[in-house]
């Protein structure tokens, strides 16, 4: 296996909380839509920024696109609940995924989220375009090293994986929670998704962007953090 190559450090904007919103957008009537990949990276990449918020009186939304069966486990007496780890009740990681739901729970009562929910649920549900994969919903790509040194999907990423979806289907329903809510911000990844995690993936962000653009201006703000959630131990080759 080839050393992992992470995506180079994003540019770093000190005063982007402060900024984040439009300058005629007062906090206690804003509406911020945070768009992530799994449970916890909203708290990781951009749970300060959700907090102040929150503080400051604004509505914070949370779509997570998967609910992340596929992470790495670290805390020993949790460990079995990663796929392939011993005593591991599942393959596809139903357990993991229940019990990431549970702490995203905690997570947002900690931050002060407004609502939350999962692609599939509504309002992130766009009923004409459906799931092709017939599930309702999107797994968790899992992730591994390829010979370029750079993140990919797991090898034996599911059918049902956010992944393996087409641009356009999982962008629709992020759109169809873009029409509902109608936020003043979306906030989501950089385009090579903060260290590069197949499920943070450009195409569902820039499309993000896109969505948002007709009819009023909006401001899609792009978290360059990296983190670590579902990424297998980096190999020490250096
Ligand atoms: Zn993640």
């Amino acid at each position: 296996m080839s050393t992992p190559q992470y995506p180079e450090a994003g540019t770093v904007t000190e005063s982007a909380m402060d900024s984040l919103l439009p300058s005629d957008r007062a906090p206690g009537e804003a509406r911020i839509l945070w768009v992530h990949a799994h449970p916890d990276d909203e708290s990781i990449a951009t749970g300060g920024s959700i907090a102040h918020y929150a503080r400051a009186g604004a509505s914070n939304v949370l779509l997570t696109m998967t609910r992340g069966e596929r992470g790495e486990v670290i805390p020993a007496p949790l460990r079995h609940l990663e796929v392939g780890q011993p005593g591991c009740p599942d393959t596809d990681g139903t357990a993991l995924g229940l019990y990431r739901v549970g702490e995203l729970d905690d997570a947002a009562a900690a931050l002060g989220l407004s609502d939350r929910f999962f692609a599939g649920e509504t309002p992130a549900l766009d009923e004409s375009v459906g799931f092709a994969n017939g599930l309702g919903r999107y797994l968790d790509s899992g992730m591994s090293w390829g010979d370029n040194g750079r993140a990919q999907p797991a090898e034996d990423v599911s059918p049902a994986a956010l992944t393996s979806a087409t641009e356009d289907e999982a962008a629709a329903h992020v759109a169809a929670a873009i029409r509902e809510i109608r936020p003043h911000v979306v906030v989501t990844y950089c385009d090579d998704g903060g260290y590069g995690h197949p499920d943070t993936c450009a195409p569902i962000t820039s499309r993000c962007s896109a969505s948002t653009r007709p009819r009023r201006r909006r401001t899609v703000q792009k978290s360059g953090t990296s983190h670590s959630c579902g990424a297998p131990r980096r190999r020490r080759s250096r």
